[in-house]
C-alpha cells in the first residue's frame, strides 16, 4: 500500500482546513481499495461506494461528507487503510494534461514540495491505471 505523504500525516492538515477533501468527495475507488476497505471494515462494497455515471466506483457521501468522515473530529475512520486516492491527495493526475499536479481546491497544496510532487507521481499514475483496470 502506498505510504502517506507527510501533509496528510501530520496534524495541520485537519487543523488548516476541516477536512474539506472529506466533503462532497468524488474520490474514485480502485479495486483494491474496494477489497480491502470491504474486508477491513465488514462493509459490503454497496455500503460505501457506488458506480458513477463514469462506470467508476465512487466514495459514497452521507449528510453531504464521506461516508467514513467523522464529522465531528473530522478525522477518517480509515485512516490506515482508506483509498489510495486519499493517501496520495492533493496530488492528483490530470488526464487532459496528461501529468500529475497540486490540486488547489486544498488550503495546503502550497507545502507540497516539487520533490514530494515527483515522488508521488508514479504512484498516481499507478492509481489511474488501476482505476481503468475495471472488467
Ligand atoms: S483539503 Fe488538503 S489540507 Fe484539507 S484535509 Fe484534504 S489534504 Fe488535508
Ligand atoms: S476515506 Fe477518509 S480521507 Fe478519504 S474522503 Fe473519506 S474520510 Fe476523507
Amino acid at each position: 500500500m502506498i505510504s502517506e505523504h507527510p501533509l496528510l500525516s501530520g496534524r495541520t492538515c485537519i487543523e488548516s482546513c476541516d477536512a474539506s477533501c472529506c466533503y462532497n468527495t468524488e474520490m474514485l475507488l480502485t479495486p483494491s481499495d474496494l477489497l480491502r476497505i470491504s474486508k477491513k471494515t465488514g462493509l459490503k462494497i454497496n455500503d460505501f461506494s457506488f458506480i458513477n455515471q463514469d462506470g467508476m466506483y465512487q466514495l459514497k457521501n452521507i449528510d453531504g461528507h464521506c461516508v467514513f468522515l467523522d464529522h465531528t473530529t473530522k478525522k477518517c475512520s480509515i485512516q490506515e487503510f482508506k483509498p489510495s486516492g486519499c493517501r496520495v491527495y492533493p496530488i492528483i493526475f490530470d488526464l487532459d494534461q496528461g501529468m500529475c499536479v497540486i490540486d488547489k481546491f486544498c488550503p495546503q497544496h502550497h507545502k507540497i514540495s516539487p520533490e514530494t510532487l515527483v515522488k508521488y507521481c508514479p504512484h498516481t499514475k499507478k492509481i489511474i491505471e488501476e482505476l481503468f483496470k475495471y472488467p
